[in-house]
């Protein structure tokens, strides 16, 4: 895969993009043996030859965490500061870590990170039709005949917008699986919002085949198995 050489570098977890932008200009990067100033330039890791600061720069596979996210944190990976980037371990920090669908702040569940941009964007592209599950309670009964009306899309005033068709299995009174293709903001809020009932409670519970694994607790997260990722390939 070509990709740039200071994400690279900063894959391998060695220094920020910022630094090795400023220590290439100073002739601290080495490509195939010549020297580069530009830390944009695009790389083969598996084959061209980087060595950064004096030192040989292995190639650094991609990331890919799953993370069960606690309330009360946004969804921002370029801040740390109140974002589900303050669970991380440092490690990760150095990373250019996307997330893949953000949840709102108050939303729990799972939540998936990765290096890896092509990944990020199968996976939100508006035409990946991957199906998002979700446990929803609502503060009122859940009318049945909301399983019809949410089959057919409902209108969302605030986007002037047909939703995509979407599953609804009632769990009990206010209890329900919501099962979403789109990831719009609010969308899952705002199927119940326009039907005169409030979503009190949302926790995602998969990504296409892929479980939240439930033996991760609020606020922690794991990386990807190799059989997790190829759900996805
Ligand atoms: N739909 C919402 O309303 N909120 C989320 O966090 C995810 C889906």
């Amino acid at each position: 895969m070509i990709m740039r050489v200071d994400k690279m570098i900063g894959n391998a977890n060695l220094d920020t993009r910022k630094n090795i932008k400023r220590n290439a200009k100073k002739g601290a990067l080495l490509i195939n043996g010549e020297i580069i100033k530009d830390s944009s330039t695009k790389v083969d890791p598996n084959v061209d030859e980087v060595v950064y600061m004096g030192e040989l720069v292995d190639y650094f596979d991609n990331i890919y965490i799953m993370m069960n996210k606690r309330e009360g944190l946004i969804c921002q990976s370029n801040e740390l500061d109140g974002t589900v980037m303050q669970d991380l371990d440092d490690f990760y920090l150095n990373l250019d870590i996307s997330i893949v669908g953000r949840l709102d702040k108050d939303t729990t569940g799972l939540l998936l990170m990765s290096t890896d941009g092509k990944f990020v964007h199968k996976l939100i592209s508006p035409n990946s039709n991957i199906w998002k599950k979700y446990e929803v309670e609502t503060s009122k009964k859940i009318d049945p005949s909301l399983v019809e009306i949410f089959r057919n899309g409902v209108y969302i005033k605030e986007d002037d917008y047909t939703a995509r068709s979407a599953k609804l299995e009632i769990l009990d009174e206010r209890k329900a699986y919501v099962y979403v293709t789109e990831g719009r903001f609010h969308l899952v809020k705002r199927l119940f919002s326009n039907n005169n009932n409030e979503v009190i409670k949302l926790r995602r519970l998969a990504i296409g085949d892929l479980e939240l694994d439930s033996s991760l607790n609020p606020g922690q997260y794991r990386e990807l198995s190799k059989e997790e990722l190829n759900l996805f390939i």
